[in-house]
């Protein structure tokens, strides 16, 4: 899933095309993708996007005066840039933005933004926003450089899992299933650590850790180029999604615990005191 680093790189390199030009076309061409009614998205046509960034999750499309829209890719959503725009419907299409040329730059013709679903729940979604309202970024938590954020990890009383709190959008935003599993990593925790256990070194590093993570994935994120596309995104963590192989920090083969919809993944050496966690697919295969 695409999370923090990820989507603000991509923000910046879908800032560097669209800045400035004007939106020609929103084609809406997945069922109930768009989630909102009013404003219509024709009714964009012919504003200028101003900036491109990124919050919590959210791909964010500025259009100064005329309002905001904003895509989340969720699970596996991604896009597409098309230079020239194409027509063609590929196969979990979502949406495509269609901006015109940009007057300063003869050269630079029309360019499509595609939209694309590979997966089959939580799918990818967009809004169309009028100025002043957030929808739903404004059910969203602090971002992780943030000081709101340093105080809950330094300071809060939050009885669940570091992991859990990590994920929820409401407490924190922009850190999902890899980078969790990474943060945990990197601030050597269990992945069953509770907030309100850990002592004021512990809550200090896993702070570092988490700042730490993200910054590094979106220096990472950025090597990509064009939009995100359809190959894995697991490149470029450290722990997450690689049970089975070496830990990068010690070389213990790297266990994970699965969930009905996740796996964590961590390091016995380094995270449990080399306690290996009960694993349902384990136990089922002792069976
Ligand atoms: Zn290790």
């Amino acid at each position: 899933m695409p999370e923090l680093p990820q989507m603000q790189a991509l923000a910046e390199r879908l800032e560097a095309v669209l800045a400035g030009r004007e939106l020609e076309r929103a084609d809406p061409l997945g069922f109930s993708a768009l989630k909102t009614v009013v404003p219509a998205p024709d009714s964009f046509v012919g504003a200028t996007v101003e900036a491109v960034g990124r919050i919590g999750k959210y791909l964010v499309l500025d259009f100064g005066a005329v309002g905001r829209v904003l895509v989340h890719l969720s699970q596996a959503g991604r896009v597409d840039v098309e230079d020239p725009p194409k027509s063609t419907r590929a196969k979990g299409s979502v949406v495509r933005f269609v901006f015109s040329r940009r007057e300063a730059d003869p050269d630079a013709g029309e360019v499509g933004i595609l939209v694309r679903e590979y997966g089959h729940e939580r799918k990818a979604a967009w809004w169309v926003l009028a100025p002043g309202d957030d929808g739903p970024l404004g059910r969203l938590g602090p971002e992780p450089a943030s000081e709101e954020f340093a105080e809950l990890v330094l300071h809060g009383d939050d009885r669940r899992r570091v992991h859990t709190i990590l994920r929820d959008q409401r407490t924190v935003s922009g850190v999902g299933r890899g980078y969790a599993d990474d943060a945990l990593w990197r601030a050597q925790l269990s992945p069953y650590a509770t907030l309100a256990s850990l002592d004021d070194n512990a809550r200090m590093q896993l702070l570092t850790a988490v700042r730490d993570v993200m910054a590094q994935g979106v220096e990472r994120e950025r090597t990509r180029s064009g939009g995100l596309s359809k190959p894995k995104l697991g490149d470029h963590f450290d722990v997450h999604a690689r049970y089975g192989t070496p830990c990068p920090r010690c070389g213990e083969i790297l266990r994970r615990v699965s969930y009905a919809s996740h796996e964590v993944a961590y390091c016995p050496a380094c995270q449990t005191d080399g306690k290996v966690l009960a694993d349902r697919r384990m136990s089922r295969l002792v069976k």
